[in-house]
């Protein structure tokens, strides 16, 4: 990393870690958001002119802007950014980097790399070396305990960090340095592959998509792997309430998470445990699900990165809100849940009428956990009326228990009950993403509702929860 990297890393460092979010960061929520307007109200003004797409749009507030989603941003890729590279030629150099598992090549000194995706086009993102060094200043404020960072800064004791993830990217590996010792361990080889390694490298760090820590936590609690990582931090998936329990069972302490794809650093769990968007950097308008106000599709303004623009980019997430304040006092929207994708939704008909309600996955997870605690894995596959599922259980009574907990928390909505068709479980390779639920198609009724979200439309394509 040049001098003017590492001085620009540990400048957002500080920033981010001092002066944005400790004792004199914001107080009120309403700081927050008058600060933010005037960062975004500079963005709109130094990059609309700079952008050939938004060039009929110069002079407009955010809300006065286009609503953006994958493939509106795939199909302009080239005029939504400002270093002249095509959608075609960005591609290539990242599907080039994927075949060889060589990251450390640039695009004119850019650095790209693809989404994660299982369905649909994937999503590319594109930093300068700016942005990579402001981003890893960023993410180490957020995540590096006060302790180690003591043992970086008097360079006392190396900070180690393991990281599983189907590629790696020059971004991530811009945190390696003397004092960091930064393993990426590949997940097209599988998990096993790395487990000597792992141990070898003991990381005080340790991060992974949620079911591979899973993979890692059960090995250590059946004596097979030693590692003590002082911290874990869950990426890339939703993270199940099973998996949960298990991690912190063999790690200890609190399942950190990242929020984080190719259109931000969206939010980073709390010294609390409580997920936070990272508002400081990015703006995320609400568009609500229900009447309450508990549940929201987000819609990303980053006005911190300019090379790549992401305004009001509609994700196809689903984040349920905290109902109480968080107790570390931060003023950044504290949420409950990343529950999954709009297509995780499932919908049933009400037994009075055809009208449709949506069943969010996070009532659906909570249905199966708390009817039976040692659950097995499973995957739940919604077609029309039928709900297709599979267990990770040869115990016809594992499955029976699955079909009753659903019908009950139909039930108790007042919706018919679904049919219940068997599905082979098949477990995807560790480089996949893991989706347990799923809509492949809502029941097909008289009258569809006209839904808040996209979700048979963004069924189709593919929006990342994930690092890249
Ligand atoms: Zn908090």
């Amino acid at each position: 990393m040049k001098f003017s990297e590492l001085a620009r890393l540990g400048y957002h460092f500080a920033r981010t870690r001092w002066l944005l979010s400790g004792r004199a960061g914001f107080r009120t929520r309403a700081q927050l958001q008058a600060w933010q307007a005037k960062k975004i109200a500079s963005f709109l003004k130094h990059e609309l002119p700079r952008t050939a797409y938004y060039q009929q749009h110069v002079g407009k507030s955010l809300a006065q802007l286009p609503l953006m989603d994958k493939t509106v941003t795939l199909e302009n890729f080239a005029q939504l950014n400002s270093a002249g590279i095509s959608l075609a030629t960005a591609t290539e150099a990242a599907l080039r980097s994927e075949a060889s598992r060589d990251f450390k090549p640039d695009l004119h000194g850019y650095t790209v790399g693809l989404s994660s995706g299982t369905m649909g086009p994937r999503g590319v993102f594109l930093t300068s070396p700016a942005e990579s060094a402001t981003w890893a200043g960023i993410i180490m404020a957020r995540t590096l305990p006060s302790d180690m960072l003591r043992d970086l800064l008097t360079g006392r004791k190396q900070v180690k960090i393991g990281f599983f993830l189907r590629a790696n990217s020059s971004l991530y590996t811009t945190l390696g340095s003397k004092r960091i010792d930064f393993t990426f361990y590949d997940l097209f080889q599988g998990v096993d592959a790395h487990l000597a390694a792992l141990e070898k490298q003991a990381p005080d760090i340790l991060v992974a998509p949620a079911h591979v820590l899973s993979q890692l936590a059960q090995l250590k609690l059946t004596g097979m792997l030693h590692i003590a990582p002082r911290k874990v931090i869950s990426v890339a998936e939703v993270l199940e309430v099973d998996d949960k329990a298990r991690i912190a069972a063999a790690f200890g302490g609190i399942v950190h998470q990242l929020y984080q794809c190719t259109e931000g650093f969206l939010g980073y769990t709390c010294e609390h445990g409580v997920m936070h968007l990272n508002e400081e950097f990015v703006h995320i308008e609400p568009e609500w699900l229900d009447e309450e106000h508990s549940r929201f599709v987000p819609v990303v303004t980053d006005f911190t990165r300019t090379t790549q623009k992401i305004i009001r980019y509609r994700l196809n997430d689903v984040l349920r809100v905290r109902d109480t304040p968080c107790p570390c006092g931060r003023v950044s929207l504290a949420l409950a849940a990343v529950e999954g994708r709009c297509d995780d939704i499932l919908w049933l008909p009400k037994k009075s009428t055809t009208e449709l309600v949506a069943i969010y996955p996070d009532m659906l997870r909570h249905a199966i956990t708390i009817f039976r605690k040692a659950l097995p894995d499973y995957r739940i596959e919604q077609h029309g009326t039928s709900l297709h599922i599979a267990v990770n259980d040869v115990q016809p009574q594992t499955r029976q228990d699955m079909y009753a907990a659903i019908a009950a928390l139909a039930e108790r909505l007042g919706l018919q009950a679904p049919d219940f068709v068997h599905m082979p479980f098949v477990r995807e390779d560790a480089t996949k993403k893991r989706r347990r639920i799923m809509c492949v198609t809502r029941p097909c009724l008289v009258a569809l509702p006209k839904l808040p979200v996209q979700a048979e439309q963004d069924g189709k394509r593919n929006e990342e929860l994930s690092l890249a």
